[in-house]
């Protein structure tokens, strides 16, 4: 398929509103696409590039976009940024300088998909001290043979955020509705693959290819989320619960075959190098070939150190042997996913939770089953005195299910008012902060968009303004005056005394007395709360407002 076609393709789709249109649209695609192609358009229509348990990451950042586009364009930088401010959007901005410049040109290649995903795939693997220079000169390459539609999509893609309105669910949906396929064994295969692309290859051979799929070492799987609850209300709706201490760590997924073992975070990277103690520690604690699910703490003279701590290890890269000695990280182990060449996640937490028993010695996280509410209630005020979160209560028939937040493993925490959400915009700040980002605009998500909730500006000592500055100063894609714009990335926690309806946000609703908690780099946005949610959270304050 050539790129243009891909471009047009998205052009419809972002003039494209209904849902079942979009599915109709991308399955009769598909239905024409050859194997090699099919993996990748599903990929791109998405917005993605490689596969969601890939570690490649294409580590373009706007600015050195903006610096490919200036080259090829013939004009400025600030130029650029000039241009994308006036339009608002990368891809709007791409497509007219690439407009004008086409006038002057005359001879460029045509792109395919598969050319497109060539080239994305050598940036992705440039690395070292001359990557920066090396993934410019790719950048612009591309753009040197892109016509303007092109160069809006591909921007949209190199930014991984296409804007089009095509999420996983429309994407799932697309593909069983293109090979004929159950849509319950699309999302099933897809849980275990964690890539549509592959599921999509497999949809093609039929529903039975869809039941097969294994989950291997060593490719991650996509985290089982909890959803918030009450032990009456869990135990009224299930009957006996698993119930497991809630640790205030990290998650982590610890993959072993043979003497190899690897690390995965929560988002799925790749954080084996930053955690020798638990690698040791497992590798000593078991035989078999495992994939385990846990969440790392920290312990320093004896007791649980604040998470912050546990995420501040997962982020580092020199010095680990160091700061070993003082910080130990201990493994919580409470499920298991795979063993011996087998996939478990099919199997009831009760099978998983005995197998993990027979083949796990220590860092078993102690877990109870239960109907009594008394007896959970009190495992739930043990968990909190000895410094824990709360309790996790599951439910002890359900299978792993990757990536849902269901009912099947409800969180018990103490109510506190905080949320996670993402940070995309903010003001620089003033006086002796006027170098750094000084009040942020955060996001909830709904559907498959970000929905501006609210603004923070307090809560933040200098230092972490600092390192917010730099974890974000490469995310920029728009300022106007004061105000910048970011490609979303970046999820932060934030307290707040209550939620008010408010018309200054398109969410509808404000926070009020929003103040920072901390970073939540170890979460991904498609985590952060839903406004839905926050709905749910101001019905829920109902008479008790504050004044
Ligand atoms: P939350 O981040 O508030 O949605 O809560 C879910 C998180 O709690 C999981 O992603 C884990 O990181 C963490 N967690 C702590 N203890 C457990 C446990 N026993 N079972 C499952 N998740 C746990």
């Amino acid at each position: 398929m050539d790129f243009t076609e891909f471009a047009q393709i998205c052009e419809q789709l972002e003039g494209t509103s209904g849902r079942l249109e979009t599915i109709d649209i991308i399955s009769r695609i598909l239905t024409g696409l050859p194997d090699d192609e099919l993996p990748i358009f599903i990929r791109f229509v998405m917005g993605r590039i490689f596969p969601d348990w890939s570690p490649k990451k294409l580590g373009i950042g706007p600015n050195l976009l903006y610096e490919g586009i200036a080259y090829v364009a013939g004009i400025r930088r600030d130029d650029v940024v000039q241009v994308i401010n006036r339009t608002g959007d990368v891809g709007r901005a791409v497509e007219e300088l690439l407009a004008q410049k086409e006038q002057t040109s005359f001879f460029s290649e045509n792109l395919t998909i598969t050319d497109v995903y060539r080239d994305l795939t050598s940036i992705a693997a440039s690395e070292g001290k001359k990557s920066q220079r090396e993934k410019l000169l790719l950048v612009r390459r591309l753009f040197t043979n892109a016509r303007p539609l092109e160069g809006k999509y591909l921007s949209r893609i190199m930014l991984e955020d296409l804007r089009i309105g095509v999420g996983e669910g429309n994407a799932r949906e697309a593909i069983a509705k293109a090979f004929a396929v159950d849509p319950v064994l699309v999302e099933y295969a897809f849980q275990a693959e964690n890539d549509l692309g592959k599921v999509a290859l497999l949809a093609r051979k039929g529903n039975n290819s869809l039941r097969d799929v294994r989950i291997e070492p060593f490719r991650p799987v996509r985290m089982m989320l909890a959803q918030q609850g009450t032990i009456n209300g869990a135990v009224a709706d299930n009957g006996a619960m698993a119930a497991e201490y809630k640790y205030d760590g990290s998650r982590f997924q610890f993959h072993k075959a043979g003497n190899r073992c690897k690390i995965y975070s929560r988002k799925l990277e790749e954080v084996t190098a930053a955690l020798p103690d638990i690698s040791e520690s497992l590798m000593a604690a078991t035989t078999h070939d495992v994939i385990l699910d846990g969440e790392v703490i920290a312990i320093s003279g004896g007791k649980p150190m604040p998470f912050q701590t546990v995420l501040r290890r997962f982020r580092r890269k020199h010095g680990i042997d160091l700061i070993r000695e003082e910080i130990r990280m201990v493994p919580n182990v409470f499920d298991i996913l795979y063993l011996d060449g087998k996939t478990l996640i099919d199997q009831p937490l009760s099978e998983r939770r005995k197998k993990l028993e027979g083949v796990l010695t220590g860092y078993l996280a102690p877990q109870i089953v239960s109907d009594d509410t008394d007896e959970i209630d009190r495992m739930y005020r043990d968990a909190l005195a000895a410094g824990h979160e709360g309790l996790m209560l599951k439910v002890p028939g359900s299978p792993y299910t990757p990536g849902v937040r269901g009912k099947n493993w409800i969180k018990i925490k103490p109510d506190v008012d905080t949320l996670d959400l993402a940070v995309i915009g903010a003001d620089w700040g003033e006086g002796k902060r006027a170098h750094v980002f000084g009040s942020f605009l955060l996001a909830c998500q709904d559907q498959d968009e970000l929905i501006p909730l609210s603004k923070v500006a307090t809560g933040f000592s200098d230092e972490q303004l600092q390192e917010i500055y730099s974890l974000l100063k490469d995310r920029v894609i728009s300022q106007q005056g004061k105000e910048v714009r970011f490609e979303p990335g970046l999820v932060v926690e934030v307290g707040y005394s209550e939620i008010q309806t408010s018309p200054n946000y398109e969410s509808g609703f404000a926070l009020r007395f929003p103040r920072f908690i901390g970073l939540r780099d170890d979460k991904s946005i498609d985590e952060i709360e839903t406004l839905d949610g926050i709905r749910e959270r101001y019905a829920r304050q109902g008479g008790n407002r504050s004044q």
